[in-house]
């Protein structure tokens, strides 16, 4: 039995116009299988990025890349939007100036996630990478008209199995966008200690509590 991430990899590589043979060298699985897979059930006729969502497609209900939907989860409840009421949902996450890391790695989880077009957007002090997307809101439902801290964030309950096997990614993607890094100076009997501290600052009691668990989580021996 072969994992069903491999196989929908596989899927993808061959509905994106890779050859079976190509899909099969990719994930290294035998061409028989990997024909199977393709061709046995075509996929339906899908549109734009319906094929690439797997909240809609019948043969998967999970990301290729768990970790990086974690990660760009933590970066759109930290200081993402989600705008819905464009023709065309947009997301877009803020990346401060100072890191440019970050703005790559923001770039790559939403490549990765959705496969859709990504662009950066230059304003003053940092760039705004966005992407446009039919079926964003169906990879991250905690949009709403508002504010999120001004509303009840709940993670649904698939949500909530990615985010439980990969509490690092989420955290790192929080971290990444709301969460602020620095160096805590402490002076004791005359010499000084140095040691980095995260300290976050996103306002949603319900962002924050995720979060907590999720690192008591993480911190649990062989969790
Ligand atoms: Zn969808």
């Amino acid at each position: 039995m072969h994992p069903p991430e491999i196989r929908a990899r596989a899927r993808r590589l061959y509905l994106c116009g890779a050859t079976v043979a190509e899909a099969a060298r990719a994930v290294g699985v035998s061409y028989p299988t990997v024909r199977q897979w393709c061709k046995v059930r075509p996929e339906p006729k899908q549109q734009g990025t319906e094929s690439r969502c797997f909240r809609c497609r019948s043969d998967v209900d999970n990301p290729t890349d768990p970790a990086q939907y974690a990660y760009l989860l933590g970066l759109y409840l930290g200081d993402g939007h989600l705008v819905t009421t464009a023709r065309v949902p947009v997301l877009r996450v803020s990346c401060a100036d100072a890191w440019p890391g970050l703005i790559a790695a923001c770039e790559q989880a939403m490549r990765n996630v959705l496969a859709g077009a990504v662009q950066r957007v230059r304003h003053q002090g940092c760039v705004v990478v966005q992407s446009y997307g039919k079926h964003w809101p169906c990879l991250l439902p905690q949009h709403g008209p508002g504010k999120k801290h001004e509303r009840r964030i709940v993670l649904a309950d698939w949500q909530r199995t990615i985010v439980e096997r990969h509490p690092g990614d989420i955290l790192r993607g929080l971290f990444h966008s709301d969460g602020c890094r620095f160096a805590n100076r402490v002076v004791v009997r005359g010499k000084e200690y140095v040691y980095p501290r995260y300290m976050f600052t996103n306002e949603s009691a319900d962002i924050m509590a995720s979060a907590s668990g999720v690192s008591t989580c993480s911190a649990s021996p062989g969790g």
